[in-house]
């Protein structure tokens, strides 16, 4: 029984219905003879009945083998259509898969395990330059891609793990050398892959073109780079702050530490020492009123204001920026910078614009704006104002005795001994030369007479030592106008008091002339 069962199917069921067929031929003729000597016992008749007998058997056989055969040739027709349907699928299937490899945007291509090129897609093409006929089959497609010795032994190494000891690649960067001589960054995944029964088949790699990215990325560093550079060389301090009573710093950049002598992470969110209290007391106010209403009306700022560094000097800044949003919250963003050298170039401009090199007294184009000044005030309030025209006796002798440097150190001691003579409100200028003029805001004719009368007592009692040239004696001339007696403008002030300067010079030297007497 058991080698029967071992027998294939087809074979097996051939037997058995041949067996059965024997079987039922075998039953048939011993079964149909013993029925047939039950009607009858005619050897004619018998004979008659063993041909119809014949032929019914016949008749019965041929239609159990047509039943048979039309079944299984039904069946067989069944499994080829199967088969058909199959074998169309299977190929729309796998051109399929050809379409997708070949159509990807990806370069995909399948080497064999002698690392032949087996697939190559057309964006393999494209990105290479290598057409497929070119490629499909060669296993030498590493010398042309990698054409420097040492890069490709060390991408060849790579390939051989893949296969020989399952190593998946993952985003592995490799710089390809097209057809054309271009030079392309392929970030690659490869991995092998196995056939139906377990083997090794060979390796599939996906590689994506990201030549444009890494530039891109380059370039965005670069930049970032050249940013951090430029902030750190800026002459003051880019900042990022917080709109708050603290101005918060967010961002200090690194000239934070010439600006203040703070470090950023001093000032970085107040951690040592806020913005706020490094501005001087005096300007924060108006630094907050200025900042605001730029703010208000979404305009960029520039202030300028002092600050206290860290080793308690106070320096002027300049500081420029603008309102952004920062994270929904308003915030300060842009540049500080040292302008004390320059607050102080201004300030010696505006000094020497007003005041007298030599001397330090004001010159005659700012005492022309004061002398208007005061005649404007004199009239709307109904003060006097009195003005002496000073002009030294026999100068030129100083000069001439004791050199040009002498008499300059003599004009500044002069000038000094008639600063000091007279009260702050008093202006004391010098109107060229060896002339000066001093504006005495309020006072009248007797008073300023007075004043004039002490100025050149002083002057001819004192004698002023000139280094390394022992010493001189001087005396002035003194002429006096007074508002509005002799005049009602400065000009007609002017030259009343110098009118009677001469008047003075004519009649001695040494004395007090009053205009118009
Ligand atoms: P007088 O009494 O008539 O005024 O005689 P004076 O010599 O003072 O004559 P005058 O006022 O005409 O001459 C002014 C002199 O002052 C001429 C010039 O040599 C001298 N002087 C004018 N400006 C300067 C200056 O800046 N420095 C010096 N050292 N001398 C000056
Ligand atoms: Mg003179
Ligand atoms: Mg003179």
């Amino acid at each position: 029984m058991e080698p029967f069962e071992e027998l294939p199917s087809p074979l097996r069921r051939a037997l058995i219905i041949s067996g059965v067929y024997a079987l039922v031929g075998v039953l048939w003729i011993l079964g149909s003879d013993q029925l047939l000597l039950v009607f009858t016992r005619d050897v004619d008749a018998l004979a008659g009945l063993q041909t119809w007998k014949g032929w019914a058997f016949v008749l019965m056989t041929s239609c159990l083998l047509f039943g048979l055969t039309f079944r299984q040739f039904r069946r067989y027709q069944e499994v080829m259509e199967i088969n058909r349907q199959q074998a169309e699928q299977i190929l729309d299937l796998s051109q399929f898969r050809e379409s997708i490899i070949d159509n990807a945007s990806t370069w995909i291509n399948v080497l064999d395990t002698d690392a032949r090129v087996v697939v190559w897609n057309k964006a393999a093409e494209q990105i290479s330059g290598y057409p497929r006929e070119e490629i499909v089959g060669r296993d030498d497609l590493w010398e042309w891609l990698y054409p420097d010795d040492a890069y490709r032994q060390s991408i060849v190494e790579r390939a051989q793990e893949i296969l020989d000891h399952g190593l998946e690649l993952e985003a592995f960067e490799t710089c390809i050398r097209t057809r054309e001589g271009g030079y392309r960054r392929l970030s690659w995944n490869s991995r092998r892959f196995f056939d139906g029964e377990g083997r090794v088949n060979g390796s599939i790699a996906i590689a994506t073109d990201v030549t444009e990215q890494r530039a891109a990325e380059r370039e965005l560093q670069q930049r970032e780079r050249q940013l951090a550079n430029l902030m750190d060389n800026l002459p003051g301090m880019a900042y990022r702050s917080l709109f708050d009573e603290h101005w918060t710093m967010r961002f200090v950049s690194s000239g934070c530490r010439a600006l203040t002598g703070y470090e950023p992470s001093d000032l970085l969110d107040n951690r040592t020492v806020s913005w706020a209290q490094l501005i001087n007391p005096d300007d924060s106010a108006r630094v907050a009123r200025e900042v605001e209403d730029a703010i208000g009306l979404g305009e960029p700022f520039a202030v300028e204001y002092s600050i206290r560094r860290r080793d308690g000097t106070t320096i002027w800044v300049w500081e420029k920026g603008r309102g952004v949003d920062d994270n929904g919250r308003l915030a300060l963003e842009g540049l500080i910078l040292d302008i004390n050298s320059r607050k102080h170039l201004e300030e010696e401009l505006s000094e020497l614009a007003t005041h007298d090199a030599l001397t330090g007294l004001l010159n005659r184009r700012e005492l022309e704006v004061r002398l208007k000044e005061e005649v404007q005030r004199a009239e709307r309030y109904g003060h006097s104002l009195a003005m002496l025209w000073i002009d030294l006796d026999h100068f030129k002798a100083v000069n001439d005795e004791h050199g040009h440097a002498a008499g300059d150190h003599v004009l500044r001691r002069l000038s000094e001994m008639l600063e000091t003579s007279v009260r702050a409100v008093d202006r004391v200028a010098r109107y060229g030369g060896e002339e000066f003029i001093v504006l005495l805001p309020e006072r009248n004719r007797l008073e300023a007479w007075e004043t004039a009368e002490r100025l050149r007592e002083r002057v001819c009692s004192q004698t002023i030592r000139v280094p390394g040239s022992g010493s001189v004696s001087l005396s002035i001339s003194i002429g006096l106008a007074v508002f509005p007696e002799h005049g009602t403008s400065g000009e007609a002030l002017c030259d009343a008091a110098d009118r009677a300067m001469y008047r003075a010079k004519d009649a001695g030297r040494n004395r007090v002339c009053v205009a118009g007497e």
